[in-house]
């Protein structure tokens, strides 16, 4: 319990100390040779599968009763994507995200896509 107690939860919380959580949870059970890049996106891939088993079969609006499973899917996800990050050693994975969104505003401007999504163009 007083390890748990030791981890800050907050949303001001970086990328970069999320990381270095992810990072030393990885290196105490001596796992970076199964964190290859590909067996990550394997992971993701699998991880995205079972968030996706929350909303199976069920209608669009559907929100599940047990929030926790989407958040526990969703908090596995970004635990692959972090550690998949630090195998690629990218220097900053916020830099990454600010890059894809400006090519996304690129791509997707405002006049144009304004209530449309790309499938309706
Ligand atoms: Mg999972």
């Amino acid at each position: 319990m007083a390890e748990e107690d030791s981890l800050k939860r907050t949303d001001e919380t970086t990328i970069a100390e999320l990381r270095e959580l992810v990072s030393e949870f990885v290196h105490e059970r001596n796992w970076e040779q199964y964190h290859t890049p590909k067996s990550l996106s394997e992971a993701i891939s699998i991880e995205s599968a079972e968030l996706l088993e929350n909303f199976l079969f069920q209608p669009d609006s559907h929100l599940p009763a047990d929030i926790e499973k989407v958040t526990d899917e969703m908090a596995d996800i970004f635990v692959y994507l972090m550690s998949l990050a630090n195998t690629l050693q990218l220097k900053s994975f916020s830099e990454e995200v600010y890059r894809k969104m400006i090519k996304n505003r690129q791509k997707y401007p405002i006049e144009k896509f304004s209530g449309n999504n790309y499938s309706k163009q």
